[in-house]
């Protein structure tokens, strides 16, 4: 194997010295520079080693890990990451935050990861995302418009962004008759559809949802809802599908319909499902659930519950089933027999490997935000506070491959 030429190296800047004249506060604890403890590529889940596949041109975070062992005094650290792709030319990037150090206060490693502000994060531009082989480099981190800090070891890794088809979602509205005001409709309303539209955007395994919605009266429920509501809304949803696609939709689109609540009213939330082949042992590709305004329902205290409720009868279609959380309210199944996590949760313990992100949407809105593993829980739960781990996460991209494929038009 051949030394690469020394030209062939990337010109880095270098960091600059140590400046302790305008360097106010902050100097290296044993004058060997500030250490790293880690660095994370984030879309909506991650380990602390990167194992979780990365999705091109889906929006992702660098979060980066100081150790506050490291600094002597408090202060303000902020950085610049270098990437670039296929040996070109470096591009430097600013990170959006800056967070402070104190060597009296020093978080964990899993304190930092469940806190968004404690990390140093960048947002990877759309040029940085596209498949294949990133390069990023940690050389330079610096006192907000003031000095360098120097690094005790500075990081270089590389990680690879997957080509994933698109999620394909036609949601459908099913209006029924009101229970209590004779002469009127509910169905739900806009703002359901964004929230779930916005949740698979960030929690699910794709770069972009394909998504069409209409509201259509329901042919086969009314309320109060029955047992087997849903699988009547299935059923008509399935007839829509099968004459849509013999028209021209694409065959790898999948159906949910959402049923209003009607504010709660006592019979008119209709539990959800989706359509199982109990002779194949398969799920199809319809489901449909209840929608409505959480009010802090299972620690949901956002407009909508439509949100991870249709992410989890959707994760239904991709073939994903219940493991069995929280114990004694979820039935395991049997067929389920890998789920990896304690609890339901969406980490390991103890060890505590993944940590969640949600990258947040100013439409809706929401903000950016940790998602500690040892307080969230597997969509395909009942537990509360709900996202993808990463077991869930990699076998819907996985079902998403296959299917792209096996059901082409
Ligand atoms: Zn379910």
């Amino acid at each position: 194997m051949s030394t690469p030429h020394r030209y062939a190296q990337p010109a880095l800047r270098r960091p600059r010295k140590l400046q302790l004249a305008t360097n106010a506060g902050l100097a290296p604890g044993a004058g060997s520079g500030i250490g790293i403890r880690g660095v994370e590529v984030v879309q909506a889940i991650q380990s602390v080693d990167n194992s979780v596949r990365l999705i091109a041109d889906k929006p992702a975070v660098v979060r980066l890990y100081l150790d506050p062992a490291s600094v002597a005094s408090a202060s303000l650290v902020t950085g610049e990451l270098a990437w670039r792709r296929d040996g070109g030319g470096m591009t430097y990037l600013p990170a959006m935050n800056r967070v402070k150090v104190k060597p009296t206060k020093r978080p964990t490693l899993d304190e930092q990861r469940f806190d968004i502000d404690l990390s140093i994060n960048f947002r990877l531009p759309q040029e940085a995302l596209k498949a294949g082989e990133l390069e990023l480099f940690v050389r330079r981190l610096s006192v907000p418009a003031g000095a360098d800090i120097p690094i005790a070891t500075p990081v270089q890794f590389k990680v690879r962004f997957h080509s994933a088809p698109v999620l394909r979602v036609r949601a459908i509205g099913l209006r029924y008759k009101s229970l209590t005001t004779p002469g009127t409709f509910v169905s739900p309303e806009a703002i359901h559809f964004m929230y779930l539209k916005s949740y698979l955007q960030r929690a699910y395994p794709v770069a972009a949802v394909e998504w069409s919605q209409l509201v259509v009266d329901a042919d086969l429920i009314a309320p109060p809802f029955p047992a087997n509501a849903s699988d009547l809304a299935n059923a008509q949803l399935s007839a829509l599908r099968a004459r849509e696609i013999s028209s021209g939709v694409d065959p790898r689109t999948h159906y949910y319909g959402l049923v209003d609540n009607d504010r709660g009213k006592e019979g008119c939330f209709m539990r959800g499902s989706a359509a199982y082949d109990v002779k194949r042992g398969i799920f199809g590709l319809v489901a449909s659930g209840p929608t409505g305004v959480p009010n802090g329902w299972t620690g949901d205290t956002d407009a909508s519950f439509a949100d991870w409720y249709g992410a989890h009868e959707l994760g239904h279609t991709f073939q994903r089933r219940h493991p069995g959380f929280p114990l004694g309210t979820q039935p395991p199944d049997p067929e389920e027999k890998s789920f990896p996590y304690p609890d339901g949760l969406i980490t390991t313990r103890p060890g505590n490997r993944f940590v969640g992100l949600d990258i947040g949407d100013p439409s809706l809105p929401t903000a950016m935000r940790a998602l500690p593993g040892e307080l969230h829980h597997d969509v395909m739960t009942y537990a509360d506070s709900q996202w993808l781990s990463a077991y869930t996460y990699e076998a819907i991209l996985n079902r998403l491959l296959d299917e792209e494929v096996r059901l082409a038009p």
